[in-house]
């Protein structure tokens, strides 16, 4: 980036799922860039403990635990968010889950729930904190969408149907938001190395690194690096993207 240096001018970021994962190093990232963090997450000491890292590093944060698929608890996180700070300026739509299986074995349950946590709560939150955003004339909103959500992937056609939904938000957004300044954009990261793919069989974890040509997993800081510069004041002519970070992973 030629020595430039990203620049997040007294921004606060909502960042779901950040008590772990990809989450975690984006949280830890914008914070040490400076930004306040709104950490959230299911379990409460998931996202408590992350704000505290934060705090104790010198950072600033707050967590407010809820269920990303629960729409009224997101208009109750989302009223106070906005009543315990000024603004929420980004927004990093993160929290997801997987119910893997064949179509065939796949339930109601493991359909609905994945949707609504992966895809729904993308609408939730963005619908409950965007007028703030648009009155203000400045926004930054990140979806995690998913290498399955471009190229799909057998067993997964829960995640892959809401990983490509959020493409589709994302692009959609985009184009609404621009006239207020605000910009859309969503991540697709490849096989990343964290607490929800550490349980995939080990045939599977094989079966993936083979067609990463990095031949490694990737680490969530790869993830934040780019979230932290879609983020920044540097990143305003970018919108309605798609960015892969996956080793360059067939997509
Ligand atoms: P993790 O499983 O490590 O962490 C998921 C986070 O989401 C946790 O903090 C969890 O909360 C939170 N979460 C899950 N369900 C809910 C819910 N109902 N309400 C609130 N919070 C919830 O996931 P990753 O870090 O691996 O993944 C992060 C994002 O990146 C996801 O959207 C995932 O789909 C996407 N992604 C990940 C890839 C990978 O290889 N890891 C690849 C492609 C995309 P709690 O801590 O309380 O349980």
């Amino acid at each position: 980036m030629c020595g430039m240096k990203l620049t997040y001018t007294n921004k606060v970021a909502l960042v779901s799922g950040a008590g772990r994962g990809i989450g975690r190093a984006i949280a830890l990232e914008l914070a040490a860039a400076g930004c306040k963090i709104l950490c959230t997450s299911k379990n409460p000491s998931s996202c408590g403990k992350v704000a505290e890292e934060i705090r104790s590093s010198g950072g600033e944060a707050e967590a407010y635990p809820f269920d990303v698929s629960n729409p009224a608890e997101c208009k109750d996180a989302c009223v106070k968010m906005l009543k315990d700070n000024e603004s929420v300026d980004i927004i990093v739509n993160n929290a997801g889950i997987t119910r893997d299986k064949l179509l065939m074995m796949m339930s109601d349950d493991d359909w609905e729930s994945v949707i609504s946590t992966n895809l729904s709560s993308c609408f939730y939150i963005t619908r409950n904190l965007c007028r703030a955003m648009m009155f203000k004339r400045w926004g930054r909103i990140i979806n995690l969408s998913s290498v399955s959500g471009l190229a799909g992937n057998v067993g997964q056609a829960n995640y892959a149907a809401a990983k490509a939904g959020i493409i589709g938000f994302t692009k959609s957004l985009s184009r609404e938001l621009a006239p207020r300044n605000i910009t859309v954009n969503a991540i697709a990261p490849g096989y990343i190395s964290t607490d929800m793919t550490a349980v995939l069989p080990e045939s599977i974890k094989k079966a993936v690194l083979d067609a990463v040509p990095l031949k490694r997993q990737g680490e969530p800081q790869e993830i934040a690096s780019l979230c932290a510069f879609l983020a920044s004041d540097q990143a305003s002519y970018i919108t309605g993207q798609v960015l892969s970070v996956n080793g360059g992973m067939y997509m």
